[in-house]
């Protein structure tokens, strides 16, 4: 089932001109590769882009994202991310400013850094392959939960305490077909970690 792209939270977007970050260059950096290994894109005949990373911004509880509908893009420029100000995962509300909304997967993103403040980074990208290989193995989210609720949060928080989560930073969603979920201390660590596993299931 495709379930991409359908914004399940309470979105209070306020419409603003383009960003003006530093870690805007950081994350079309580490986008790239991502967007070439086919781990960020669009699903060709449904139209629908899928795939998007984001950033830990200055403030604790605020991060920097590709905005909604980004993912058929190569290549994105600052009018394409939004700046997530604040969430609350109870009430399954998020808030961001931007250019663009912010991707329909902004409350797992949020959830993700709700685990660990050393978790400066989040990558979240599409593979058959990654999926149906490491699902069970990896840390899994229960199949039962869709991506981009508040359940979502609560099994992030369990996958964090009693998986390998924390250690190897990567989790595989099985409820929400062929997605995957990186972190990293920083954007180039989480996106080399999933870089790196993919690489290994091309060859
Ligand atoms: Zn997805």
């Amino acid at each position: 089932m495709i379930d991409e792209g359908y914004i399940k939270f309470d979105s209070h977007w306020r419409k603003t001109g383009p960003l003006d970050n530093a870690e805007i260059e950081l994350l079309n950096r580490w986008r790239r590769p991502l967007y070439d290994a086919g781990l960020i894109g669009q699903y060709e005949e449904h139209g629908i882009g899928f795939g998007n990373l984001s950033v830990r911004a200055a403030a604790q509880r605020q991060f920097i994202i590709s905005g909604s509908q980004t993912g058929q893009l190569s290549d994105l420029g600052a009018e394409h991310y939004a700046l997530v100000e604040d969430y609350d995962i109870d009430r399954n509300r998020v808030y961001s400013i931007g250019a663009r909304e912010a991707s329909s997967e902004s409350m797992t993103h949020a959830a993700i850094y709700e685990l660990d403040p050393e978790i400066g980074a989040v990558v979240h990208v599409h593979s058959e392959a990654m999926w149906a290989g490491l699902k069970g193995s990896a840390a899994t989210t229960d199949a039962e939960v869709a991506f981009g609720t508040p359940e979502m949060a609560r099994e992030f928080r369990r996958l964090f305490k009693e998986t390998d989560f924390p250690k190897t930073g990567i989790a595989v969603m099985a409820g929400h077909d062929s997605g995957l979920v990186s972190t990293g201390s920083n954007l180039q660590e989480a996106a080399e970690r999933i870089l790196a596993i993919d690489a290994k299931f091309k060859r």
